[in-house]
C-alpha cells in the first residue's frame, strides 16, 4: 500500500487515511486498545473529521499516545483557501513530502461538487491545462485523495459537498489501484457513505483503461475526455496521451453501458479557432450520435503563460445547437472562479511560484 506519511520525532509516520476500512482493524494491536477501537478511530477519522489524536476524546490518555507515536492522522495540511466571487473555492495543500496539489468545490444550483486530483502534475500534457506543463511528479496515494474529501468537507461549513469527480490533476487510470482504494473509502457505509452515483472518473479514455474502470464493482459514473472529433485531432491536443483510438474507446464505453445502464458523460474543453468551428461540430456529431452520451462543452478558462483563447460564446452556441440538431444530448459547463485562476493545475502553479507567494503576503 503506499502510503502518505508525516514527519515526526525524525521519522515517518503513517496517516491513518491511507488505511482502507477494513484496514483499520489493525490498530486492535496498538497497547491499550480494545476490540472496538479500530471502529472508534475508523469513524474519528472518517465520519467525525478529527484531524488529531486530542480530539478522540473517547480513547484513553494512554491509548491516544501510543497511537499518535506511530500514526499521524492526516498526511497533509491546507495550505491555502481561495474563494472567486461566483462561490468557487481553491483548496491548495501541501503534502508530506512538500508537494502540492489542489482541489476545487463548485457550486451551481443545488450542488456542490468537488473537483478531486489523482496526480501530483500529469503525463498526458493537454496543451490547453496548467497541470501538464511541469509533467508527471507523482501518484497520489488513497490517503491523499480522501484526505481532499475530508478537508473539502471541513472548509463547507453547513454546505455538503453534494458530487465529486476526478477531474482535477492528474490522469486517474494512471493511478488506478489508489483511486480505486480511495473510491471504496467514499462509497462504504464504513467511511465516508458517499453514493456511487455521486461520484465521477473522467478519463483521457485509452480503450484499455475503460476497459479497466468498467471492471471496478461500484457503479460510479465514467466520463471520458474526448475534446476533439479526430484522433489525429486529439493526438496534438493531448500530447501524452499516445495513440488515440476514438472508435475503440467508445465501443468500450457503450459496452460499460450496454453492463451498467449508466450513460457515459464526454467532455470537450473548447478552445477558439481550435475545435469550436461548424465542421468541428458536424464531426462531434458524427461521432457521437446515437451512443448513449452525454456531451458536456466546457469552455476554456484561461491559464497563465498559455497561448490559447478562450471560445466565443457564439461558437459554444454554435456547437450545442449543431449536436442537438444531430440528437445529441448537451451541455455549457458556466466558467466558473475566473477571478482567482482554479483552471485545473493553475493554483498549484502558483502556489509552487515564489514570487506569487511574496505578493499573497503583501496583500
Ligand atoms: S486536462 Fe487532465 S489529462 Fe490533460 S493534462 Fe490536465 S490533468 Fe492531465
Amino acid at each position: 500500500m503506499a502510503q502518505a506519511t508525516t514527519e515526526g520525532a525524525g521519522r515517518r509516520k503513517p496517516a491513518l487515511t491511507d488505511l482502507s476500512v477494513g484496514g483499520f482493524a489493525l490498530l486492535a494491536d496498538m497497547p491499550g486498545a480494545r476490540s472496538f477501537t479500530p471502529g472508534q478511530v475508523r469513524r474519528w477519522v472518517l465520519q467525525r473529521g478529527a484531524r488529531d489524536f486530542d480530539a478522540m476524546t473517547d480513547l484513553g490518555k494512554g491509548l491516544r499516545t501510543a497511537l499518535s507515536e506511530h500514526w499521524s492522522v492526516r498526511g497533509g495540511t491546507l495550505l491555502r483557501r481561495h474563494e472567486s466571487i461566483d462561490g468557487t473555492v481553491g483548496l491548495v495543500t501541501r503534502l508530506h513530502d512538500g508537494e502540492i496539489i489542489e482541489s476545487v468545490v463548485i457550486p451551481e444550483a443545488e450542488r456542490r461538487t468537488l473537483c478531486l486530483s489523482s496526480q501530483v502534475g500529469c503525463a498526458v500534457g493537454c496543451v490547453f491545462c496548467a497541470s501538464g506543463i511541469g509533467g508527471m511528479v507523482r501518484n497520489l496515494s488513497a490517503g491523499e485523495i480522501v484526505e481532499q474529501v475530508l478537508t473539502a468537507r471541513d472548509e463547507s461549513g453547513d454546505e455538503p459537498i453534494t458530487n465529486f469527480v476526478f477531474m482535477g490533476s492528474g490522469e486517474p487510470t494512471h493511478n488506478l489501484s489508489a483511486v480505486v482504494s480511495a473510491i471504496e473509502t467514499m462509497n462504504s457505509p464504513d467511511g465516508l457513505g458517499i453514493g456511487a452515483r455521486r461520484i465521477t472518473v473522467s478519463t483521457v479514455g485509452h480503450p484499455a483503461s475503460v476497459r479497466r474502470l468498467a471492471q471496478v464493482p461500484i457503479p460510479f459514473n465514467l466520463a471520458l475526455s474526448v475534446h476533439a472529433p479526430t484522433d489525429a485531432a486529439r493526438e496534438q491536443l493531448m500530447p501524452g496521451l499516445g495513440r488515440s483510438d476514438l472508435g475503440e474507446t467508445l465501443k468500450a464505453a457503450r459496452d460499460r453501458f450496454d453492463a451498467s445502464g449508466r450513460r457515459i458523460t464526454v467532455e470537450a474543453v473548447v478552445l477558439d479557432g481550435v475545435n469550436d468551428r461548424d465542421e468541428d461540430g458536424h464531426a462531434f456529431a458524427d461521432l457521437l450520435t446515437g451512443l448513449p452520451v452525454m456531451v458536456n462543452l466546457i469552455p476554456w478558462n484561461p491559464v497563465d503563460d498559455l497561448d490559447l483563447r478562450a471560445p466565443r460564446a457564439e461558437r459554444v452556441e454554435a456547437l450545442r445547437s449543431i449536436l442537438q440538431q444531430s440528437g445529441v444530448e448537451v451541455t455549457v459547463r458556466r466558467p466558473r472562479g475566473q477571478d482567482v485562476g482554479v483552471a485545473c493545475g493553475q493554483l498549484r502553479r502558483r502556489a509552487l511560484d515564489p514570487s506569487d507567494e511574496e505578493e499573497e503576503q503583501r496583500r
